[in-house]
C-alpha cells in the first residue's frame, strides 16, 4: 500500500518545528522513519502534515556536563554504537545500541523516535528507564523535563501534550566503579525482544536499579533494587513483581525472570 496524501515540512529549528505543530491539523513527526514509514504505508497513520525533524542541527547535538550527557533526539542508534556519542555509562549505551535490530535500521532509527514510538519491546525504553534518564520535551511554550519512567504511559503512548515533541534525553553520568547488566531474549538476532532484564549498580551515587522490560506495557521498574539483587538474585521477589503486574503466562514469566537474573550476574551482583 501507499500512504494517503499529506503535506511535508522540513524545519531548520526546534522553534519552527513547534510552530508548525501548533498551527496544523493532525501532524506527525518524522525522524528515522523506521516505524512511521510502515504505519503510513499501511494507513495506520493518516496525518495532514509530516514534520521532518532530521534537518534540525541541534537535534543531532551532544551536550556534556559533569552530571549528565544530553543526547539530541535525532541521534541515531548507529551514532551511539560507533562511539560518535561520548559514553558516560561505562559501555552500556554503545552495547545496547549495537544490538538493536540490524545495521540498516540502526543507521536511520533515532533515540527520540524509538522512545516516542514507545514500543514496550524497544531497547531504549528499558535502558533509559533503568538509567533514570530525563526526557527534554519541546513545545510552543518552551522546554519541560520529565523522568523517563513518567514519559512512557503505556503501549505506544507517551506523555507529550499536543504540539510537543521529544528534543533530547539526559543520561546521568556513571561513577567509575558503576556496573551494569543488560540481557534480552529474542527469537532471532535483530528481532524485537520477548523479555529484557536491565540492572544498574552504582554505589558511589547510591543507585541500585532494575528493570524488567518488553512486557505488554511500560517497563517494570524497581527504583531501589537492593532487596531484589543486593544479596544475589531473588527469583521469588522477581516472580512477585510479575504477579503484581498480572503477567501470568508461565513461558513469559520464565523469560522475564531469567533475563533479569542474567543481567544481575552481568552487573556483578
Ligand atoms: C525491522 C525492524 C526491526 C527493529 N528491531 C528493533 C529492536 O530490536 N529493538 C528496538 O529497540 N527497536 C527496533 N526497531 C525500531 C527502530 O530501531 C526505531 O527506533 C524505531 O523504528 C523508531 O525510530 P525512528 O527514528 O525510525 O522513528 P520514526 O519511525 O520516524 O517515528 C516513530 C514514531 O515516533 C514519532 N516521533 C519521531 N520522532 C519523534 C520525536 N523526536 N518526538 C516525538 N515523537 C517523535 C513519530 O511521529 C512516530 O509516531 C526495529 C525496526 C524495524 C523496522
Amino acid at each position: 500500500m501507499k500512504p494517503g496524501p499529506f503535506d511535508y515540512a522540513r524545519p531548520a529549528t526546534v522553534e519552527r518545528a513547534a510552530a508548525l505543530l501548533a498551527g496544523s491539523g493532525f501532524a506527525k513527526l518524522l525522524s528515522g522513519g523506521q516505524s512511521l514509514g510502515p504505519m503510513l504505508n499501511l494507513r495506520l497513520a493518516r496525518p495532514d502534515l509530516l514534520v521532518d525533524l532530521t534537518h534540525i542541527a541541534s537535534l543531532k547535538e551532544i551536550r556534556e556536563t559533569k552530571d549528565f550527557l544530553e543526547i539530541g533526539a535525532c541521534v541515531t542508534h548507529a551514532n551511539i554504537e560507533d562511539g560518535l556519542v561520548p559514553d558516560c555509562t561505562n559501555g552500556m549505551l554503545p552495547s545496547v545500541a549495537s544490538n538493536i535490530a540490524y545495521r540498516a535500521v540502526r543507521n536511520r532509527g533515532t533515540i527520540g523516535g524509538s522512545l516516542s514510538h514507545a514500543d514496550p519491546a524497544a531497547d531504549w525504553v528499558s535502558t533509559l528507564t533503568v538509567l533514570d534518564a530525563e526526557i527534554v520535551i519541546r513545545g510552543a511554550k518552551g522546554q519541560r523535563r520529565v523522568p523517563m519512567a513518567n514519559y512512557m504511559l503505556g503501549t505506544f503512548e507517551v506523555a507529550l501534550e499536543e504540539g510537543e515533541f521529544l528534543e533530547a534525553v539526559r543520561v546521568p553520568r556513571f561513577s567509575k566503579s558503576a556496573r551494569w547488566g543488560y540481557y534480552k531474549f529474542c527469537r532471532k538476532a535483530g528481532e524485537f525482544a520477548e523479555a529484557i532484564g536491565a540492572v544498574v549498580r552504582d554505589p558511589e551515587r547510591g543507585v541500585c536499579r532494575a528493570v524488567m522490560g518488553a512486557t505488554h506495557s511500560t517497563p517494570i521498574l524497581v527504583a531501589d533494587a537492593t532487596a531484589l539483587i543486593g544479596q544475589g538474585f531473588d527469583a521469588a521477589a522477581a516472580g512477585a513483581l510479575l504477579d503484581r503486574h498480572e503477567i501470568t503466562d508461565a513461558y513469559e514469566r520464565q523469560l522475564h525472570v531469567e533475563a533479569l537474573r542474567r543481567a544481575t550476574v552481568q552487573a556483578g551482583a
